[in-house]
């Protein structure tokens, strides 16, 4: 009988689990938490811990702060999944607010 292994990543990234990849920042092996349901490695972690991101409740204030200060909003759009992205809530947003939004999509070379 043979066995499959399967075998386990990250789910935030590409580091493998269990195979004892070094963590670049400190030389050790990567450790692996389970959080949310998710399994990451301490690098990813440590990024998404809430102590480095403010609550998205911050950014929406922000957001809203900006736009109710500017009339005029000028996005660059690269065409890309998070300019795209952008693009719909700044257009969403701006028709609430009466802003202009202006955008020119960026040509690749
Ligand atoms: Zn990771």
């Amino acid at each position: 009988m043979t066995t499959s292994k399967i075998k386990k990543f990250c789910d935030h990234c590409v580091n493998p689990f269990g195979l004892g990849a070094i963590n670049p920042s400190n030389g050790k092996t990567l450790q692996f938490v389970e959080r949310g349901g998710r399994l990451l490695c301490e690098i990813c972690a440590d990024f998404l811990s809430p102590l480095r991101f403010p609550d998205r409740k911050y950014f929406d204030r922000e957001f809203d702060e900006y736009l109710k200060g500017h009339n005029k909003v000028i996005f660059a759009y690269s065409g890309g999944l998070d300019s795209t992205v952008v693009l719909a809530l700044l257009s969403k947003e701006c028709k609430k607010e009466g802003s202009s939004l202006n955008h020119s999509q960026l040509k690749q070379a």
